[in-house]
């Protein structure tokens, strides 16, 4: 028994926990029958803890926490003012860490599991959303951790709403968007199948736009024709207010009215078309997310074999209609939308307990295989599930003034960092010493039919090459380590991407600098003070976001350093050509 693994979809506003039993993933309900766990955890001034609908009984009478989901792995000048200086959730009990908090909700989550399993539950796998960063998954796992789970797997919720789905029956390539609206946050992605993998390859979304905007809005409009401010009420009056809007939404998503009532106050009948009038804006704000993730992914909507949704605000009729004219399709909702996350990552621990089967794949490469270049990055020359026998080659060049030989370092793996990937072998390759990219060095690998992997490389110049043969590892991997090293790149593409992104743009700055720098000094006097402070500034800012390890900031202070020496450098180019000279100034 202790070898089950469960999967939890730890949402942020409803939980849920899974297992797969005889082949079918199945959720496991608490002793009231109730399958779907609020993520609501109160803090007894004792220390007693109460979890889900107990919890959400003592909202508006007491502090209850929700949403925690938003904070984790979140600094506090993030999440303007929900956080304490140290990191933590202030309630009247005390204060805590959100992972602690999140802990509760697992801890109950696990003792569902394990009241229905009849056995201790340890191992499980947690969904998160496809944009948590890093420390956010981090976060998460503690959370798994301090509740005595131990977390084999960290997955992506759209990757765990397709295989809820049983997207891989659509085969190899085989490209999906998944809509995800939920109580508090809006993610749509957009995947592509790899032998039974998912990728996501580009993700979009609102951490701000759910149901609970839905519930707000329609008490607001209530509440206006009663002539109540909701900003007045006291905090449990307002409770009962949200209370009673959820429940009148929930009716219009299967009527076509519902009346709102509040006791001692008033009645209001709302149409569906009300309720529709007042979701406009939202609407617009989550097609404009599922158009930026096609666009992102390069995917165009007729290339979509399907779209599903998940979340339980997709059962609102109007989402479904304007997801049905976005992606001109119609949306699949044929499983129970917010209990889909947790029935997929039910089925992949399945997968990684080895209760549901696997296809194994044969005669093409199992993972990429590249070397590794400038930054540490994986270049690949030949992707992962190339039919072999097969030959592809790329041309190199030196980094360095008067470098002499190149290391050529054999990779194999799906991570964006070299170091990240298996290492299948190291060489040297000699060339005439050269200016820095003037040596030209040829890279081939070639896999023959036995899979038996051969590396060729040439220094142009003198035509001489280096052959080395690697032998089998290239397609002889076991399927377990194929498998985990696959389902790490789909964990990690977010970092890895962002790791990317950031040597990327840490190259360009070491380039940038030096030649500014210079520049500089050869023609600074050129320029106006203006020109010359802005140029110093952008420096700077490339300089500090390379120190503090900042991607997004790096990419934009390189963008604004270039930007910023564009006059610059034209007037370097002009004195080299020799068209400028002239003794004033411009
Ligand atoms: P999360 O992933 O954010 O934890 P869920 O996917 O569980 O959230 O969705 C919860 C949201 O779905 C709530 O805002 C709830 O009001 C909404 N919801 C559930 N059922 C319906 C329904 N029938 N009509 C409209 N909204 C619904
Ligand atoms: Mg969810």
């Amino acid at each position: 028994m202790s070898d089950v693994i469960v999967g939890i979809d730890l949402g942020t506003t409803q939980s849920a926990v899974g297992v797969v039993e005889s082949g079918f993933p199945i959720l496991l309900a608490d002793e009231e029958g109730e399958r779907l766990v609020p993520s609501a955890v109160w803090f007894g001034r004792d220390g007693e803890v109460e979890v889900g609908r107990r919890a959400l009984r003592r909202a508006g009478v007491d502090e209850v926490v929700t949403s925690v989901k938003s904070l984790m792995g979140r600094r506090s000048d993030e999440v303007d003012g929900r956080l304490t200086v140290e990191g933590k959730v202030k309630v009247g009990a005390g204060e805590f860490l959100p992972e602690e908090i999140s802990a509760e909700i697992l801890k109950e989550v696990k003792m569902m599991a394990e009241e229905r399993l009849d056995g201790e539950v340890v191992k499980a796998v947690i969904t998160v959303p496809a944009y948590f960063h890093d420390g956010q998954r981090a976060a998460t796992k503690r959370a798994g951790e301090l509740a005595g789970l131990e977390v084999v797997r960290i997955l992506s919720e759209p990757t765990a709403a397709a295989l809820s789905y049983g997207l891989e029956r659509l085969g190899e390539e085989a490209r999906v968007a998944v809509f995800d609206l939920g109580g508090g946050t809006f993610d749509v992605s957009i995947l592509e199948m790899r032998e039974g993998v998912f990728e996501v390859v580009a993700t979009a979304g609102d951490t701000n736009l759910g149901g609970d905007d839905f519930d707000e809005a329609l008490a607001g409009w209530v509440a206006e024709k009663l002539g109540v401010d909701l900003g007045e009420l006291e905090v449990l009056d307002r409770v009962k207010w949200l209370g009673e809007a959820r429940r009148v939404k929930h009716v219009l998503s299967e009527e076509d009215e519902a009346v709102f009532r509040m006791p001692f106050v008033g009645e209001v009948e709302v149409g569906r078309e009300d309720f529709e009038g007042m979701m406009g804006g939202f609407l617009d704000r989550m097609e404009g997310a599922c158009r930026r993730a096609l666009l992102d992914s390069g995917v165009e909507v007729e290339d979509l074999q399907a779209v599903v949704m998940v979340g339980g605000s997709s059962r609102i009729p109007v989402v479904k209609e304007r997801v049905k004219r976005v992606f001109g399709k119609e949306p699949d909702l044929s499983q129970h939308p917010d209990e889909a996350i947790a029935r997929g990552a039910a089925i992949q621990a399945g997968i990684l307990a080895g209760t549901v089967r696997e296809v194994v794949l044969l005669d093409v490469t199992p993972l990429s295989l590249g070397i590794e270049t400038m930054g540490g990055l994986m270049n690949v020359l030949i992707p992962r599930n190339t039919t072999i026998p097969c030959k592809a080659g790329e041309m190199f060049t030196n980094a360095a003034d008067g470098q002499r030989s190149m290391r050529v370092r054999v990779l194999q793996g799906e991570r964006e960092l070299a170091a990240d990937n298996w290492e299948l072998g190291v060489f040297e390759v000699d060339f005439v010493s050269a200016r820095r990219g003037q040596a030209r060095v040829g890279v081939e690998f070639r896999i023959d039919a036995d899979g038996i992997l051969s590396v060729l490389a040439r220094d142009v110049a003198t035509g001489e090459d280096v052959v080395v043969e690697i032998g089998s590892a290239a397609v002889d991997v076991g399927e377990a380590k194929v498998e985990q090293m696959v389902s790490e790149s789909v964990e990690f593409a977010f970092e890895d991407m962002n790791a990317r992104v950031f040597e990327e743009a840490k190259l360009k700055a070491d380039e940038l600098l030096p030649a500014v720098d210079e520049a500089l000094g050869v023609a600074g006097e050129l320029l106006s003070g203006e020109e010359r402070s802005e140029i110093v500034k952008a420096r700077d800012e490339v300089v500090e976001a390379v120190e503090q390890r900042e991607t997004a900031a790096l990419k934009g202070a390189v963008e604004r350093l270039d930007q910023a020496t564009e006059h610059l450098a034209a007037l370097i180019v002009e004195r080299a050509t020799g068209a400028f000279f002239s003794g004033s100034d411009d």
